[in-house]
């Protein structure tokens, strides 16, 4: 069985619905940001704290937990130069519980929810994993002290695990079952496709006077459903052993600035956007664009679907929300 903690969120539960065709699914959510909705049947769902020491006890000797999967996080950059309290102690501290109880339990296998934002500004065109990791926000600070402790805790305790530094996730379940629904939604693709849909006046682009081709940030954006896929791969890397420590980078190998997108988003949904240019956002670097050639090379992984099939999926997901 896996442990699958966040599993009610925009990624994990895209997870969940790939990973219940191979392994039995526990998914530890509190619900603060997921949905209920969105955890698949097949899947038994406890509702409850990830620092709950308690819990974490009952769930580890209750359930023949082979490996945990953590998605549970807060995850916005500019929430959290403005609370950084809130970021250490969710993304930090319950986290360091989560990590003792799986020693305390003798459970080995981890798979981590790490992030670009892990490197901070870079100036190389891709970047690999062995760019220096010099966060700028609380977030990615919160999210690189967690690999750290991993690389502590490996050593000293013989914690297996993976971490996957994800790029900018989008898209949605082929079929438009689930998708991506934060409340409030702060994320480029769903707040135009919000737009698109009639639920927004207008899109505001933070700032286009950054040092790239039209003046706009440029991401790499990554399909959700290339993610799960990925974590699935790591995951089997760690229980048939041929993975104890690595860091892998997941992203498409492209980057789009703002701009590009919203012109995307036109041609996919044959609407036009209403935009309006606006400060930059704080915490924000001008671009990020991934190499994931080391997960392809290593196990075989590479992202399959492009800006369009992301959007597209997306829309399908927008047109029909249900959460
Ligand atoms: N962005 C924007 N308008 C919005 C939301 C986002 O211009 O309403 C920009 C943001 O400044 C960044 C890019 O779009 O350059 C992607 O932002 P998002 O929040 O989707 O992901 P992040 O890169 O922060 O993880």
């Amino acid at each position: 069985m896996i442990l699958v903690v966040g599993g009610a969120g925009y990624i994990g539960s895209h997870l969940v619905k790939e990973l219940v065709r191979s392994h039995k699914v526990l998914v530890l959510d509190n619900l603060s940001t997921g949905h209920q909705e969105a955890i698949d049947k097949e899947a038994i769902f406890i509702h409850g704290e990830l620092g709950d020491q308690q819990l974490l006890n009952d769930i580890f000797s209750t359930f023949p937990i082979k490996a945990v999967m953590h998605f549970a996080a807060s995850s916005l950059v500019g929430e959290s130069v403005l609370n950084p309290q809130k970021y250490y102690m969710n993304n930090v501290v319950a986290t360091l519980s989560l990590l003792n109880a799986m020693v305390k339990h003798k459970v080995k296998n981890f798979i981590f929810s790490s992030t670009a934002a892990a490197y901070g500004i870079s100036n190389v065109k891709l970047i690999d994993e062995d760019v220096p990791t010099l966060p700028i926000n609380p977030y990615g600070r919160s999210k690189l002290m967690i690999e750290l402790i991993l690389s502590d805790y490996a050593q000293a305790y013989d914690l297996h695990y993976v971490n996957l530094r994800y790029f900018n996730a989008a898209g949605a379940y082929p079929t438009g079952e689930i998708g991506e629904s934060h409340h409030p939604e702060s994320h480029l693709i769903p707040i135009i496709l919000q737009h698109l849909a009639g639920s927004r006046e207008k899109v505001f682009i933070y700032g286009d006077n950054y040092d790239t081709r039209d003046g706009t940030c440029i991401r790499d954006y990554i399909h959700v459903m290339d993610l799960a896929a990925a974590h699935i791969i790591a995951l089997e890397s760690l229980l048939n052993g041929k993975n104890k420590a690595a860091t892998y980078n997941l992203g498409n190998g492209s980057g789009y600035s703002v701009k590009e997108v919203i012109n995307t988003c036109e041609k996919v949904t044959q609407l036009k956007c209403k935009v309006e240019i606006a400060q930059r956002r704080v915490g924000d670097p001008a671009i990020l664009v991934a190499s994931a050639e080391k997960i392809q090379q290593e196990l075989g992984w590479k992202a399959e679907r492009d800006l369009e099939a992301i959007i597209a999926s997306a829309w399908k997901w927008h047109k029909h929300q249900k959460y």
